[in-house]
């Protein structure tokens, strides 16, 4: 398992966090991946200890009454989670429809964060972009060091990162950007 930074003496994330919430001392126990990053504390309010984990493409959170009960919880979830022949849908059990690709099992709860391709009204792209899409098409287009980061940490998400820039590089084409852009390109 990998512990988040801000349980590690000498980071920076660490001090930052010693200053606003410590964080209470833990050594997790369980087998978690090695891959999967952990985290734990005491919530604020209310002041619920939790256990973290996220294993590659979800979330996993435990409550207990100490931390070691909340990772023990949470670490059942896992388990629940990788021995399950998943049903996914997009429907959160018991609650509302997810239109952003995110998938629920309904056998077992778990949850993916992308596991369908994100619901949109038919024509969703005939739109000048927004400032923030300008700023995102700039950043996937000049910024190559920033690109050569994401590849290196996210190489799954390369190709849709990809595909991104250039769906928004086509919309920029052909409807330009919306109106409260200054000067523009
Ligand atoms: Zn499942």
């Amino acid at each position: 398992m990998r512990i988040a930074r801000h349980h590690q003496q000498g980071t920076q994330e660490h001090r930052i966090s010693e200053a606003l919430h410590p964080a209470p001392d833990y050594r997790p126990t369980c087998e978690w991946p090695e891959d999967c990053t952990v985290q734990w504390g005491h919530g604020l309010v209310p002041a619920v200890p939790f256990f973290e984990a996220f294993p590659k493409g979800t979330f996993i959170r435990g409550e207990g009454t100490d931390i070691a009960e909340a990772e023990r919880n949470a670490f059942d979830q896992y388990l629940r989670h990788v021995a399950c022949d998943h049903v996914w849908g997009r429907q959160r059990p018991g609650g509302e429809l997810y239109t952003n690709g995110a998938a629920f099992c309904r056998k077992c709860g778990g949850f993916l964060a992308r596991k369908f391709p994100p619901l949109r009204p038919s024509g969703w792209w005939r739109k000048p972009l927004s400032s923030m899409e300008v700023w995102h098409l700039r950043s996937s287009e000049g910024n190559a060091e920033l690109n050569e980061i994401m590849d290196r940490k996210y190489p799954e998400t390369r190709e849709s990162r990809r595909l991104t820039a250039r769906q928004l590089r086509l919309r920029y084409n052909v409807f330009g950007m919306s109106g409260d852009e200054e000067g523009g390109e």
